[in-house]
């Protein structure tokens, strides 16, 4: 028996896995890997947040009290794809959701490839009412918390304070004053700009 499961898993998942290439073999996969595993009563999943899209159909739970990062994204693709003037993205890891309904109602899209086959990273969003629900990126996951039950609150709105703007010089709308940083494309990764998207460093060195 041993020799037949792989160090990959154990059971029918292992058979699989070896069992080679089958057209079922990735339809079988998402479903037992975070964040699609849905946790069982006995998991003590502890639920810090529930939030759901506008149809119902799908519905999750996080169990983490505060998201590990949150950004405003000002890229012309999360304008475009979520129809609003930025992405606001609260950093999740996969473990940290428990998807309690409708986890086979979920649809992808891939912007980079512009496909709606689960490639990382990607949309996901209720395949009924089209709600983006969070980015999966390859090891973390990014929510959207105008879905959260209780965001609109000044505990919801303190947990998901944004940290800092990305891609600023891509914005529609301009933040002044707010106290947070902003970057050219990725945090940490570009230039960082002021509350007009001029460089920061390029103006002291006119000093
Ligand atoms: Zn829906
Ligand atoms: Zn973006």
């Amino acid at each position: 028996m041993d020799h037949h499961n792989g160090t990959e898993s154990n059971g029918t998942e292992g058979h699989q896995y070896q069992a080679g290439k089958s057209t079922h073999r990735d339809i079988d996969q998402w479903k037992h890997r975070a964040p699609y595993k849905i946790h069982e009563n006995s998991d003590n999943f502890p639920v810090k947040w529930k939030g759901r899209c506008h149809c119902g159909k799908v519905e999750y739970q996080l169990s983490r009290e505060k998201p590990l990062k949150v950004k405003y994204c000002h890229c012309t693709t999360c304008q475009r794809l979520h129809g609003a003037p930025f992405q606001w993205a609260a950093i999740f890891h996969k473990e940290d959701i428990n998807f309690t309904n409708g986890v086979h109602d979920l649809g992808w899209y891939d912007p980079t490839e512009k496909s709606t086959t689960h490639h990382l990273p990607c949309k996901v969003s209720c395949a009924y009412c089209r709600t983006i629900i969070m980015d999966e990126g390859r090891s973390m996951l990014l929510m959207m918390p105008t879905l959260i039950e209780g965001i609109n609150t000044k505990e919801g709105r303190e947990a998901f304070k944004s940290g800092c703007h990305m891609f600023y010089q891509q914005r529609v709308v301009d933040f002044r004053n707010d106290g947070l940083q902003k970057w050219k494309g990725l945090e940490g990764e570009s230039e960082e700009l002021d509350d007009d998207g001029e460089e920061l460093n390029g103006k002291q060195e006119q000093k």
